[in-house]
């Protein structure tokens, strides 16, 4: 403790919470602490931008500074991230006639949510009703963060969204839905949420393999006529092996096959779970 006499008065802070913030120099060591930093602009695992924290009215850190919010955890914001690029796509989609996806049971059709003033305004529905109009941010990670702070809310929005999509799959099918679900990824990516198509697709992916619809997402991407995109899975490919060059499991498992493509088609008919590891866990997507 320095002997600084203080212009202001200092109290406990009521946020139990509460990160102390240092006055910083450009090149300190803070700034590279890992995971108060954002690595790029869709990393939703650091600490939130302080200009957006309560806690520090007075005196903010840098503005160029992006912090993360530690106390929200990756699972919750992955599922966020997953059902909310779902429903923004396929919530505003339109066929080639210009009509919306039919969603609600009495066959009306409409989008699932409106933009008006730079925000997304949905209607949460309990038992059929509309109980209450949601407002939530417009880019994709300041979506997350708006949904995550509040828990009762975010389960409000999480059941609305998720009967929203089920009851659309139900309706037209887990193949066409998935279909539907690219089309909208080729066209919006940027222009719905402010994200890379990369990024887009990786929610995608993780919605897919979190609501069964793995089968349906591995067969429209990975058509057995088609070459498989070795690219893709080039995280998985080891040069140095122990058993020699090829293509492993995270447990160091070697898949067989006689060239690579025969050895990806495996992976992919096993839905990327390692029968040598037993365990019944995909190693596919990863991260
Ligand atoms: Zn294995």
């Amino acid at each position: 403790m320095s002997n600084v006499q203080l212009r202001k008065p200092v109290f406990d802070s009521r946020d139990p919470y509460r990160i102390m913030a240092l006055q910083m120099q450009h090149g300190s060591s803070l700034a590279h602490l890992k995971g108060i930093l954002k690595g790029n602009d869709s990393d939703m695992q650091a600490l939130e931008d302080s200009l957006s924290c309560n806690d520090f009215t007075n005196w903010n850190t840098r503005n160029d500074v992006k912090w993360k919010n530690c106390l929200i955890s990756k699972d919750v914001i992955d599922k966020i991230k997953q059902y909310w690029v779902v429903f923004r796509f396929i919530g505003n989609y339109r066929d080639a006639n210009g009509n919306y996806l039919i969603c609600d049971k009495d066959g009306k059709i409409s989008p699932w949510y409106k933009i008006s003033q730079g925000k997304v305004f949905l209607d949460i529905v309990s038992d059929n009703v509309v109980v209450k109009t949601e407002k939530v941010e417009l880019s994709l990670d300041d979506a997350i963060m708006d949904i995550a702070l509040n828990p009762s809310r975010q389960r409000a929005i999480e059941m609305t969204c998720q009967n929203r999509i089920k009851t659309y799959i139900q309706q037209v099918g887990k193949s066409q839905f998935i279909e539907v679900l690219f089309k909208c990824l080729e066209f919006y990516a940027s222009y719905y949420l402010n994200i890379t198509k990369g990024k887009a697709e990786d929610a995608i992916i993780g919605y897919c393999f979190a609501n069964g619809l793995e089968s349906e997402y591995i067969n429209f991407k990975f058509p057995v006529d088609k070459p498989v995109d070795t690219e893709q899975f080039s995280q998985l490919y080891q040069l140095d092996g122990a058993q020699g060059e090829g293509y492993y499991c995270p447990n160091g498992h070697k898949f067989e096959g006689s060239d690579i493509q025969s050895r990806l088609r495996g992976m992919i008919q096993n839905r990327f779970v390692c029968p040598a590891c037993g365990t019944g866990k995909r190693y596919w997507p990863v991260g």
